[in-house]
Order: C-alpha cells, then sequence, then structure tokens
C-alpha cells in the first residue's frame, strides 16, 4: 500500500533563467499564506477531519535555472519519495528548453505535477499552449508581471490539489486491493470444499478441462483420474458419529494431500490434485506420467496411505478405500465422460472385494449402458406382468411328504428371456425397488397357497418366501406382511420368511427389532443360507427365529469332505439343542439326502426331490407327495 503523502511540507520548484525571480517567489510565499484553500473539498470528500492542517503548512521552495536542471530535480525528487507538488515555470528561458518543452518533459517524470506556467503577453497564445501540451487541468496561466496574492493563491490551491488527487488515488488503490482480496477469499469458497478445504467439483472440473484440452493438443501429456470412494463409510458415521466422521474426513483429505507432495511419488514431474465430490467420494487427478502403469503406482500408494489406522480422539479407526481408474488412453472428449468411467470402475473395484484400483476398459461402459436398460426395464417390470412365481417342494426326510414350497420369483424378460433372481434382485434392491417386488411376491405366493390349501389334503400346506435385506429397512414391513396374510385368508403359520444370515448381521440390533415383531405376528423365520454370514453360534439364541437353512455350499461338500460334514452334524446338533427347526437346501444326489437323514435333519430341497417349477405342476407334486397321516396329524 501507499505511503499517505506528507501533509505539512508543500514542495514548489520554481524553474526561471532569472534568478532574482526565485528571490521574489521565496519573499511572496514565505509570508502567511492567503486566500484559496481546497480544505473544505478535502473535508467533503474524506469526511469532516481535514487533512491538511493549516497551521503547519509552509511552502518548501527550490530553484532551477533551466528547463533539463529543473527535470533534474525532479526526477531526483521523486526517487526519494519527496515529489514536488508544483512548478512555477518560465516560458521563455534561452538558451535552454523553452517552457513549453520543459512542462512536457516534467510531466513525463511525473504526470501528477501541478504546473502554472508564466508568460508575458507577447508568447504563445492559450491555444498554441493547448496544442501542444494537451488539455489538461494540471496547468494554470500566470501573466507577467505577478501579483503576490495571484501567486499565493496559486501555490496553495495548486499544491492543496496535489495532495486531494494523491489522497484520492491512495483510497482507490487501497480500495482495489480490498475488493482483490475479498474476490479472492470468495472464490476460494466457491472453489473449496468446506470441511476439508480440498478443491470440490467445480475446482476439479476446471483442472480436469484443462488437462483434456492440453492433452488434445499434445499426446505425449499424459495423465489419469481416480475416482476414489472410502468402503463402508457409514459405518463409521453410524457408530461413530457424523462428528467424528467428519473428523476422519478431515484426516483422510490430509493424507491424500501429503501422499502427492511426496518425492518419490513416480518422477518429480508427476502432480496430483485431489478434490472431494461427495460424502466419502474423492477425484483425483494425477498429471505429468510417463506410462499409465505409472497411475497404478500411485493408486497402490494412495491405498496403502489410507490402510494406516486413523486416530481420531480416542478412537482408533481402519479404513479402506476403492478407487476406479481411467486414463488420457482413452482419448476423451469430455470431463462428464472421463469422470463417469472412473465412477464405473470405482464400482467394479467395490464389487470385487473393496479396498482395490480397478483401471477402467470400455467394455465397462457397455456392461453400464446394459445395466442401465436393464434397470429401466425392471421398473415396469411388475406392471408389465413380466414376474412370475416357481416353486420348489420343502420335503420331510423321514417319510418323503411335502410340507411345504419355497416361492422363487423369476423375470420373464420381453427379450432376453427368463432373468435369474440372482441378476436381478440385488439391482431392484440398488434401485430401490426391491419393496414393491417383495409385496407383489408375497402377495402372489399366499394367494396361490390359498388356494392351494383349500383343495383335499392340502389345508396344511406352508409357503416359505425370500425377504431382501433392504425390505428389513423398510418402515411398513410388518404391516405390509400382515395386511397380505389377511388378505389371502391364510393364517400366520402358513407363511414362513427367509432372511439371510449376512442380512441380519448387516445391522443385527435393527434385524432383531423387525424379526421380533415378524414373530409376534405368528410367522416363522428361517436363517437362509446358513453357515455363511459368520454369525456368531452363540448369538443364535437371540435371533426371534424358528429355525434355519443349511446353505448349499456345505451340502455340495458333505459327502466327500469330512470336514464339512462335521460341520454340517455340529449345526444339527445345535439346532435340535435349540430346538430349532433345520432345512438342508441343495440335495441334488441320493447319498446327500441319506447322509441328512442319518444326521438327523429334518426338512430338504433341492434338485434331487424336484426343480423349482411352475405353480400348476407344483401343485401336481403337492398332490402326490402329500402325506394324509401328516395332514391329519398336524390338522
Ligand atoms: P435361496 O433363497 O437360497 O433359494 C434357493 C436357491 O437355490 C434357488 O435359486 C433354488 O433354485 C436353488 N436350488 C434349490 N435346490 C438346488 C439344488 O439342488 N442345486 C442347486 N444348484 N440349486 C438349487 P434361485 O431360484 O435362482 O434363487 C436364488 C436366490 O435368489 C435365492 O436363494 C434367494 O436368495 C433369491 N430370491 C429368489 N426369489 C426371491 C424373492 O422372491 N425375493 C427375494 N428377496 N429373493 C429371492
Ligand atoms: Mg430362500
Ligand atoms: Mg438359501
Amino acid at each position: 500500500m501507499k505511503q499517505t503523502p506528507d501533509q505539512s511540507v508543500r514542495r514548489i520548484l520554481v524553474i526561471d533563467d532569472n534568478t532574482d525571480i526565485h528571490e521574489d517567489f521565496r519573499k511572496t510565499l514565505s509570508r502567511k499564506s492567503f486566500g484559496v484553500d481546497l480544505e473544505d473539498d478535502e473535508a467533503f470528500l474524506f469526511g469532516s477531519q481535514p487533512v491538511v492542517e493549516t497551521q503547519s503548512r509552509e511552502f518548501d521552495i527550490d530553484t532551477a535555472s533551466q528547463g533539463h536542471l529543473g527535470l533534474a530535480m525532479v526526477e531526483a525528487a521523486l526517487r526519494e519519495g519527496r515529489p514536488y507538488q508544483l512548478a512555477f515555470v518560465d516560458m521563455r528561458m534561452p538558451p535552454g528548453w523553452d517552457g513549453v518543452e520543459t512542462i512536457s518533459r516534467l510531466w513525463q517524470a511525473d504526470p501528477s505535477l501541478q504546473v502554472v506556467i508564466c508568460t508575458a503577453y507577447s508568447d504563445y497564445s492559450w491555444d498554441q499552449i493547448v496544442e501542444k501540451l494537451g488539455i489538461t487541468d494540471r496547468l494554470l496561466i500566470l501573466k507577467k508581471p505577478f501579483d503576490d496574492a495571484e501567486v499565493c493563491q496559486l501555490a496553495s490551491a495548486m499544491t492543496g490539489k496535489w495532495l486531494v488527487t494523491q489522497q484520492a488515488q491512495i483510497k482507490i488503490d487501497d480500495m482495489e486491493v480490498l475488493v482483490e482480496k475479498r474476490t479472492a477469499e470468495l472464490r476460494d469458497v466457491a472453489l473449496r470444499d468446506t470441511l476439508t478445504s480440498l478443491p470440490n467439483r467445480i475446482f476439479f472440473n476446471d483442472l480436469l478441462s484443462r488437462s483434456i484440452a492440453l492433452h488434445r493438443r499434445d499426446p505425449q501429456r499424459m495423465f489419469a483420474v481416480f475416482f476414489l470412494d472410502i468402503d463402508r463409510f457409514k459405518i463409521v458415521n453410524d457408530s461413530l458419529g457424523h462428528h467424528i466422521g467428519d473428523r476422519l474426513l478431515i484426516s483422510i483429505a490430509e493424507r491424500l494431500c501429503k501422499a502427492h507432495r511426496k518425492e518419490d511419488v513416480i518422477t518429480s514431474m508427476t502432480e496430483c490434485t485431489a478434490a472431494r465430490v461427495g460424502g466419502d467420494e474423492f477425484l483425483i487427478l494425477i498429471e505429468g506420467i510417463k506410462h499409465y502403469h505409472d497411475a497404478m503406482t500411485v493408486a497402490e500408494r494412495l491405498l496403502g496411505v489410507l490402510a494406516e489406522p486413523f486416530k481420531v480422539d480416542d478412537h482408533t479407526i481402519k479404513i479402506t478405500a476403492s478407487i476406479g481408474i481411467t486414463t488420457s488412453a482413452q482419448s476423451y472428449a469430455t470431463l462428464d465422460e472421463m469422470i463417469r468411467d472412473a465412477d464405473t470402475a470405482m464400482y467394479r473395484a467395490k464389487a470385487a472385494g473393496k479396498n482395490r484400483f480397478v483401471i477402467f476398459d470400455t467394455r465397462m461402459h457397455e456392461d453400464a449402458l446394459l445395466r442401465l436398460a436393464m434397470e429401466n426395464d425392471l421398473r415396469v417390470a411388475i406392471e408389465n406382468a413380466e414376474l412370475r412365481l416357481v416353486y420348489q417342494p420343502i420335503v420331510h426326510l423321514g417319510s418323503g411328504c411335502v410340507y411345504g414350497f419355497e416361492a422363487l420369483v423369476r423375470w420373464q424378460h420381453p427379450t432376453k428371456g427368463v432373468v435369474s433372481p440372482l441378476d436381478f434382485i440385488p439391482l431392484a434392491e440398488e434401485i430401490g425397488i426391491i419393496v414393491p417386488i417383495g409385496e407383489w411376491v408375497l402377495r402372489e405366493a399366499c394367494l396361490e397357497l390359498a388356494r392351494w390349501r383349500r383343495l383335499p389334503d392340502l389345508g396344511n400346506l406352508f409357503i416359505s418366501v425370500n425377504l431382501s435385506r433392504k425390505q428389513l429397512g423398510h418402515p411398513h414391513l410388518v404391516e405390509s406382511i400382515r395386511d397380505i396374510i389377511q388378505q389371502a385368508g391364510l393364517p400366520p403359520s402358513a407363511i414362513k420368511l427367509e432372511i439371510t444370515e449376512s442380512a441380519i448381521m448387516e445391522d443385527m440390533d435393527h434385524a432383531v427389532t423387525i424379526l421380533g415383531q415378524i414373530r409376534d405376528l405368528g410367522i416363522d423365520l428361517h436363517i437362509d443360507d446358513f453357515g455363511t454370514g459368520y454369525s456368531s453360534l452363540s448369538c443364535l439364541h437371540n435371533f426371534p427365529v424358528a429355525g434355519m437353512k443349511i446353505d448349499r455350499s456345505f451340502i455340495n461338500n458333505v459327502v466327500d469332505n469330512p470336514d464339512y460334514a462335521a460341520v454340517v452334524n455340529a449345526i444339527v446338533t445345535l439346532a435340535h439343542n435349540l430346538r430349532l427347526g433345520l432345512i438342508a437346501e441343495g440335495i441334488e444326489t441320493a447319498e446327500q439326502m441319506s447322509m441328512l437323514k442319518t444326521m438327523g435333519c429334518d426338512l430338504a430341497q433341492g434338485y434331487f426331490f424336484q426343480r423349482p417349477v411352475s405353480c400348476d405342476q407344483a401343485l401336481e407334486y403337492a398332490q402326490k407327495h402329500i402325506c394324509k397321516s401328516h395332514s391329519r396329524m398336524i390338522a
């Protein structure tokens, strides 16, 4: 910032070849000043405090006898930071420059210098002067012979004007600096993530589009984009609270930044910019790589850096991340395409088990398009009546009688044929339409069963329906189940619901509450795919369940592998001790069947008995395999 000029000293330079005139000026101006003052104007401009103190005002007068000498003094004064405010310049100064020449030189050196040109009648006309020096408010004319009062007024007014102008300029400069600073602050706020101070998406997009443009001009300038997502971050938020979650994100951001700055990166040319673009999502731009596999090295290092435990308050938190990578080798036209592909690759990394990176390839994009088409088709599958149920019998191992059926959903896709639930249930969960699909399945199964149970001897059949983990989280699940069963006119005991072990373990407290409410309706619950979800056997008795279904993977190996046989045996014993029902899933051979039977397993299901079939075929099977004694016994 400029310094406020000294207001007490007013420096005047007199340039005249006649040294007597120098003395005249000194005498005249050393008297007490009088006449015109600009103080009122100053007060108006800068508030009530006058800039110029009248008492301390005095003129500091220097003189020169030739134009070029005057110019040298003006230049020296400027260098010393004590510029002249006013110059009285004589019009005729032989043998040197005349007044007009002198003035134009002075102004080249110091454009803010105020000038009074002193002239006799016969010199240049005003028009001629204006023609030579241009129209300006820095120049006044003083006709010879001088009047003392006029000289004093001019000296006072012109030096005062110089001060006011200077002061105004300083204010303007200060203002400009301030505006620039504020603008920079605002720009920073608009372009940075408030939590971590990393660049935000707008900032990142800007950098990325620049990189894309540079690469187009010079394909040697390779770069890569990472889409990094923290694995299971929600668990941190849910279990430790958002406050800790936020602090963790800040630490993650710091590590991402630090990791970049490491000298040993790849080459000293490698530059990375990390941006936070969502809750736990980061975009990273890696520039200056020499080979595309350099990007992998960076990704590996980032994963390593994040794997070190974080300390937030008293908590030690371990996290992992999934990274999707795409590179400029794909010659992207737009940044959206590039980010989209990095995102797609990141999802691949998640699906492949998290804590890893995956590099995008074009097949992934085609898959993503297919998936999008599937999503759209699935959204209308119910209204287009493309869903149907198949039924697989659940039989009593001791007697071979059918006790019930498991309802399994199929999607008859208009062009792709039958789609397995393994392919579309996860999709339905992800896009949030599993709830209506689940309700449709339950209603359909209940109506079908109600129809069967009205037939002779089939009055005790039950139906088993699968519940998705996402349905467990739905607030109206229990009411909806109750309504559907009532509308079908079935007793709750006719329905069994299956929920996978992993779904229960995902949020055990919540699952136990909901499952308890379902059991209170009088509906039996079974743990599906038992043995795959790592639930601690000791907490089994806490679950409000009536039984479990041993996963197919155990049954598959039970005959050939004694370890599996031992585990299955233990599960059977456990179920008996806890008085839980047990169904063996996926029995395909007579050996498996007899082994399970010997171990004491009650019920079973599998291709050995019957594959899942249409409702008509299922009914046929039921009529053939129903045990009259069983139906009477239970009735
Ligand atoms: P799940 O509930 O464990 O169903 C058993 C699966 O094993 C069925 O596959 C069935 O066809 C198959 N299976 C039965 N016996 C054998 C056998 O002896 N050998 C072999 N290799 N497989 C056998 P499906 O119908 O493809 O269903 C797969 C999974 O999809 C089901 O596993 C279930 O988790 C889910 N699912 C099916 N229908 C629904 C539904 O309506 N709602 C929900 N949420 N999930 C469903
Ligand atoms: Mg099942
Ligand atoms: Mg199962």
